[in-house]
Formats: structure tokens, sequence, C-alpha cells
């Protein structure tokens, strides 16, 4: 999943509209954000196969660091203990907690039984991704209902909000639908060559952070 899970950091501003999105987009992809550092490292693996699944044709051959049930009931306590902390507030805690964690149960979903349990051994998924109009339906239903209840947290955005915040909603959309329907990377595209670029999504976040910055 990729915009279902912005999706899920936009929405938290209903709930915690204290808390800035550019720290939402950091619990909601904190999995995401580590894997291609860890790609790059070389600790973790994935390659391509055009049949991996219908929407993705990433085979992700080993993730546990970033991906596995166990590390991210880790990171989702980690981030949420650090925000309790930071804010003084266990509810913003618990919420920024519960936002990492919905990235391993989204993926859940969508991933081939490719999403590791522990560090070695079971991997489970319910493969949502091998049905395109469906997994695309729902994904886009979800980003939908995120923007919906930011749009509902911001009630007086000025005109300049309002265009770097629907400018980084376009952006979000073109870069789905060109992973989902745009050209395939080449059965012998290096880690690099995909991991590097996904290493942009800090720069989501940063996008994300002025959006929804205060002013003074
Ligand atoms: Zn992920």
């Amino acid at each position: 999943m990729f915009i279902g899970h912005f999706a899920v950091g936009l929405g938290a501003k209903k709930v915690a509209p204290e808390i800035n999105l550019g720290i939402f987009f950091i619990a909601c992809q904190l999995l995401d954000l580590i894997w291609p550092v860890l790609v790059l490292a070389g600790i973790e693996v994935v390659s391509v196969d055009h049949l991996a699944t219908k929407l993705t044709p990433l085979n992700f051959e080993h993730y546990p660091y970033s991906h596995s049930l166990l590390m991210t009931i880790v990171y989702s306590l980690v981030a949420g203990f650090f925000v309790g902390w930071v804010l003084k507030s266990k509810k913003l805690g618990v919420i920024v907690g519960m936002v990492t964690s919905s990235h391993w149960i989204l993926d859940f979903v969508t991933h081939r039984p490719d999403m590791p349990i522990l560090l070695s051994g079971q991997k489970v998924g319910l493969g949502l991704w091998n049905n395109l109009f469906l997994a695309v339906s729902i994904e886009l239903l979800i980003f939908s209902a995120g923007i919906y209840l930011y749009l509902k947290s911001k009630t007086n955005m000025s005109q300049s909000r309002k265009i770097g915040f629907w400018s980084l909603i376009i952006f979000l959309l073109v870069i789905y639908l060109a992973n989902v329907f745009g050209p395939k990377p080449p059965l012998d595209a290096p880690s690099a060559m995909i991991a590097g670029p996904a290493l942009a999504m800090w720069l989501i976040v940063l996008w994300g952070y002025l959006v929804d910055r205060k002013t003074s």
C-alpha cells in the first residue's frame, strides 16, 4: 500500500490536530522510511518479479527488520513512548503508536504472504494486490477518507496552504498511479535502483510538515 498509509496520517489529524502532519507521515510510513536504508545497506533484499502480484512487480525477499510484526510492535512502542514523553501526553503517544502499527496491518492486507511475523520463520499476507481493481479502489477510498478527515481538522486554511496541500495530494496520486500503471522495472534491476528512489519518501514527510506547520 502507498497512499493508503498516508491516508492514516492525514486522518489522524482529526483525532490529534496538535500533532504536525509531518510527524504523522513519519509514523504511518516508518517501516517504508527505514526499508530503503536497510536495502541500500545490504541488510534487506528486494528484487523484481513481474509475476509477484498484479499490482507490484517487487519481490520482497527479505525484510524482517523493517516489516516484521515483531519489529513493528517495537517501532510503535518506541515512537509512542517518545512522542508521549516529549509532548507529555499519554493520549498523543498512544495515537502515534497506533498510526505506526497501522502500516503493518495495511501491508498485511495488501501483500502476498511475504510479511514476516518474527525475524525469521512464518510469513503472512492476504494478497489484496492480486486483485488490481479491488486493490486500487480500496486504496483510493481510504485515501479520500483520509483527505476528508484532514480537511475537517482544518477549519481555516490560507490560500497558500490550500495550494501546498492539494499539490501534495496530486503528487501522491500521480506517484501511486505511475507505480501501478506505469512501466515495470527491468528484471535485473539492482536493489539500489529500487530502494534509491524510495528514499524520496523523506521529502514527502518534509512536504507534509511544511503544509501543516503552525504560522505565528
Ligand atoms: Zn510497507
